[in-house]
Parts: C-alpha cells; sequence; structure tokens
C-alpha cells in the first residue's frame, strides 16, 4: 500500500482491511455472547459509522435492529452552550437494550452531550461500540464498551471516515502523514 492524497493532504496507510476485519469479528463476537438471549437496537450516527455499522451488524447473529441518526449540533439559548439533537430517532428506547455506534471517539464532546438524552428514553441498557478511540485526546467522561482500535492522536480518514467530505469510500484506514 502506498500513500494517497484526499484534497490537499496526504495520508500513509494506517490499518488495512482484513486488519479490520478480523477485529470487527472479534467484536461481533464478543456482542454475540454479551446479548445472547436478548433484542439488542443498534443505534448508528451518521455519517462516519455507516461502514462499520454495516460490517459490525452484519457478523451479529443474536436477533437485532438498527437505526440510523444524525447528531446536529447547534448553539443553545441558554448559557451552557451547545445542544446536540439526534435527527432519525423516531422509534422509542424505552426498555431496550441499545448499542450506540460510532465511527471515532476523540474529546468524547459529542457523546457525552448526547448520551444524557439517550438515558432520558429509559432504556434497559446503553453500550458504545467505538471502531476508533484516541485515548490521548479524550478530555470528557465517555468509555466505549466494544473497541476497535486505540489509536494515536493524529486524524485518520477512509471506512467511513472523511476529511472535509471525501475519503469515505476508502476501504481501509489512512493516517495524516
Ligand atoms: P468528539 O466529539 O469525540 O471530539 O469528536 C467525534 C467526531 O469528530 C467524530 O465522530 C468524527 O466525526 C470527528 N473526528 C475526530 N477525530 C477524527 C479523525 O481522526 N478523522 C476523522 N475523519 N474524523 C474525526
Ligand atoms: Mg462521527
Amino acid at each position: 500500500m502506498d500513500k494517497i492524497r484526499v484534497l490537499d493532504k496526504e495520508f500513509v496507510p494506517f490499518l488495512a482491511e482484513e486488519t479490520i476485519d478480523l477485529r470487527i469479528s472479534s467484536l461481533a463476537e464478543q456482542i454475540n455472547i454479551d446479548y445472547a438471549g436478548k433484542a439488542p437496537i443498534f443505534i448508528a450516527v451518521l455519517n462516519g459509522s455507516f461502514i462499520f455499522a454495516s460490517d459490525l451488524f452484519k457478523k451479529v447473529t443474536v436477533a437485532a435492529q438498527i437505526s440510523f441518526i444524525k447528531l446536529a449540533s447547534y448553539k443553545g439559548t441558554t448559557s451552557t452552550g451547545n445542544v446536540i439533537t439526534a435527527i432519525g430517532l423516531e422509534e422509542s428506547l424505552k426498555g431496550k437494550d441499545v448499542i450506540l455506534v460510532e465511527d471515532i471517539i476523540d474529546t468524547g464532546k459529542t457523546l457525552s452531550e448526547f448520551i444524557p438524552q439517550l438515558l432520558l428514553q429509559a432504556p434497559a441498557s446503553l453500550r458504545i461500540a467505538s471502531l476508533l478511540t484516541k485515548p490521548d485526546a479524550l478530555k470528557y467522561d465517555v468509555k466505549a464498551d466494544y473497541v476497535g482500535f486505540e489509536i494515536p492522536n493524529k486524524f485518520v480518514v477512509g471506512y467511513g471516515l472523511d476529511y472535509d467530505g471525501y475519503g469515505r469510500n476508502i476501504p481501509s484506514l489512512y493516517q495524516l502523514a
């Protein structure tokens, strides 16, 4: 594998397709054990997680549902700053076993603001699956239960993750050169 260019930036190979695939298989295996006899609903956060969510979901063998949301941030009317809302969440999560699927947890800000809102719906349980986490960038109290890879604090593209809207269709992960 060679380096690639997305818009004005160069990226070097980081995680190969097969490496990602193997890791997702073991995450799914763990989920299949943890949710045996249950029927979880996966809530995938668009856009970044769509490929991860799809690949993970195909390997899940317990009865399961999936739904897709977008998180939109807007300036709150109070001094507390931004408010995160979920677009596309039609079903009630009350009493359900929810698995929130993210592409990457960076500072943890997005999820730290969104999770309390999800919990207001009183799901039976809530766990987080994130393809990537950047432990060195984490600033908020968010912890994923299923983590694909802990990665260094460097910008990555591919496998659903974008740089300025491009690069999502690259089948493997690349890191800023
Ligand atoms: P957080 O709220 O955890 O700081 O940010 C999470 C969001 O920032 C991710 O869902 C993703 O959209 C974006 N992000 C953080 N790090 C990266 C990265 O290395 N590459 C890409 N493509 N997006 C990132
Ligand atoms: Mg995201």
